[in-house]
């Protein structure tokens, strides 16, 4: 059977216009789809919501043959899918629960598909890698590429079955495409994709629409009502378990906001239904885990909050990039505790050995993010390997300069109190050591004739919960099995003097009390 006479645009911008209606390129688009389009393999970085679909959907279309896809989820797939063939582009998806994929198969063959979505785990199957020889590909294309590499946040062992599969076509070349790759993952993935150096392209990542702000989690139903009271647009709240999700949407929709769960253990209906509610509204909150947000197009979000660390840089930057994608101000907010760190190193022992460094890395990236008294946006942009401004303006911490303390002398007596006591109590007990609190529990073992018993002066004693959680966030001090403090990371340098502890100070009063406008 003769293919379909595809469509012959003059170029590029005539394509972009007939096929997808767009009256120009965004960003790096245009950069990426002329690699493509000379056969050059490419790695895009580009931020949610900068249009990676279109650089490999734009030359799938002006391409003889078809453009294998791979991407991890089965749901994204079917949504670009949906996406693509309202374009009027000839789509077709090949995954377990497709019934067409005789079909499909047929089509392909038959040079009919413009692109084929595929699972990445198709490409160690023999059957699959032999249906490609029989069709002719024009591009492999890999979306969420970061999940071939193990210094990413998201690795799939099936992704390294991918290079194997593209080399049987040396002349297929190759798009990989990411939206959160740091400088390290990236060299990575150009290495386990065979992709050159020289086609690494990355966009800007700055979203300077996006006011962040970070916070200690000292009254968290409080402090998400106060920004639900600030912001009456629609707002995602990610919170880290499904209890927890289904908890503070009961909590928070008692305050007359229309305010829903949405995590994996709900039920397939209601999580979609949910999920359509939330596009369709201009006020409504959604709480929920990581689980939602993934190809979830609606520009108009106004907060995106979290009630608890995120698990990485990565995935704070991705998760607080589904705010205002319209451009219009929005604002992230995050609310962290000590706990949230302690958990995260207590994770590490169970990381396989190769994967922890990597892992001890990024949470220390983490800590520097809540921790710092300097521009938060600066920060994040130097770890996508930019070279921003020292200030943005549109941070709490550019807003409102937080104080700075030298807390190394407290951070010393309390890690030394810890020591001494035999890194067996929580802070309440190393507390009332320090302070001097002749309490029963402290009497009976004698740690009132300890030297440290009463050295932290009036003065220096609001300073201890802050320096145990800063203490914590940076891993000097860890959490036992049994819920006590013990000495980790550079404790030993702090306490020998050689490395200092500087202690931001958050303003005082929370929210409302800062300057006007801010979150
Ligand atoms: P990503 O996958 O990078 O998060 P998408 O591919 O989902 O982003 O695109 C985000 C949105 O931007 C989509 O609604 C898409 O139609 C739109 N878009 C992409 N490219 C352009 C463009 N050149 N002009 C206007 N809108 C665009
Ligand atoms: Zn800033």
């Amino acid at each position: 059977r003769e293919p379909k006479p595809r469509p012959i645009y003059a170029d590029t911008a005539e394509a972009l216009h007939a096929v997808f209606g767009f009256p120009a390129f965004r960003g790096v688009q245009a950069q990426v789809v002329d690699r493509v389009l000379a056969a050059q393999s490419t790695l895009a970085v580009m931020p949610t919501g900068a249009g990676k679909s279109l650089t490999y959907q734009l030359p799938a279309v002006m391409m003889e043959g078809t453009c294998v896809v791979v991407s991890p989820l089965i749901a994204l797939m079917h949504d670009q899918l949906r996406a693509a063939t309202a374009n009027g582009i000839r789509a077709a998806t090949l995954t377990s629960v497709d019934t067409n994929r005789e079909e499909t198969i047929e089509r392909f063959r038959n040079g009919d598909l413009d692109l084929l979505y595929v699972a990445p785990e198709r490409a160690s199957q023999q059957h699959f890698r032999e249906l490609l020889t029989r069709g002719r590909i024009s591009l492999f294309a890999i979306d969420e590429a970061h999940c071939v590499s193990e210094w990413g946040h998201d690795f799939r062992p099936d992704y390294r079955l991918l290079r194997p599969m593209m080399d049987a076509f040396p002349d297929v070349p190759r798009l990989a495409l990411t939206a959160t790759a740091d400088r390290h993952t990236r060299a990575d993935i150009l290495e386990q994709l065979g992709i050159p150096t020289e086609g690494l392209i990355v966009s800007g990542f700055d979203r300077p629409n996006i006011r962040y702000a970070i916070r200690p989690r000292d009254n968290p139903l409080r402090q998400l009502q106060a920004l639900l009271d600030e912001h009456p647009g629609p707002g995602i709240i990610y919170a880290p378990t499904r209890a927890q999700v289904e908890k503070l949407a009961g909590q928070l929709s008692t305050g007359g906001r229309q305010v829903l769960p949405y995590h994996a253990g709900l039920d397939a209906q209601v999580r979609a239904a949910n999920q359509s509610a939330f596009v369709a509204s201009e006020d409504m909150v959604m709480v929920a885990t990581v689980a939602f947000g993934m190809g979830i197009d609606k520009p108009d979000v106004r907060f995106v909050a979290h009630a608890a660390c995120p698990k990485s840089i990565e995935a704070y930057y991705q998760e607080t990039g589904r705010a205002g994608r319209d451009g219009d101000p929005a604002v992230a907010v995050m609310l962290w505790a000590a706990d949230d760190f302690a958990r995260a190193r207590q994770r590490l022992a169970e990381v396989e050995e190769h994967r922890r460094a990597g892992e001890r890395t990024r949470i220390d990236a983490l800590a520097m993010l809540v921790e710092t008294p300097h521009c938060r946006r600066a920060l994040l942009l130097r770890h996508f390997g930019e070279d921003p401004p020292a200030t943005c303006g549109n941070c709490d911490n550019c807003i409102e300069a937080p104080g700075i303390t030298d807390g190394t002398t407290v951070a010393r007596k309390l890690l030394s109190a810890i020591y001494r006591t035999g890194q067996l109590f929580g802070l309440g007990y190393i507390e009332k050591v320090l302070t001097g609190v002749p309490d029963e529990r402290v009497l009976q073992r004698g740690h009132d004739q300890l030297s440290v018993y009463g050295i932290v002066t009036p003065d220096e004693a609001p300073l201890l919960r802050p320096l145990a959680r800063a203490l914590q966030a940076r891993g000097a001090l860890v959490s036992t099995e049994h819920g006590g403090l013990a000495l980790g990371g550079d404790s030993r340098a702090i306490l020998k003097g050689e490395a200092e502890v500087q202690l931001v100070v958050v303003p005082k009063k929370e929210g409302r009390s800062r300057r006007k406008g801010a979150p």
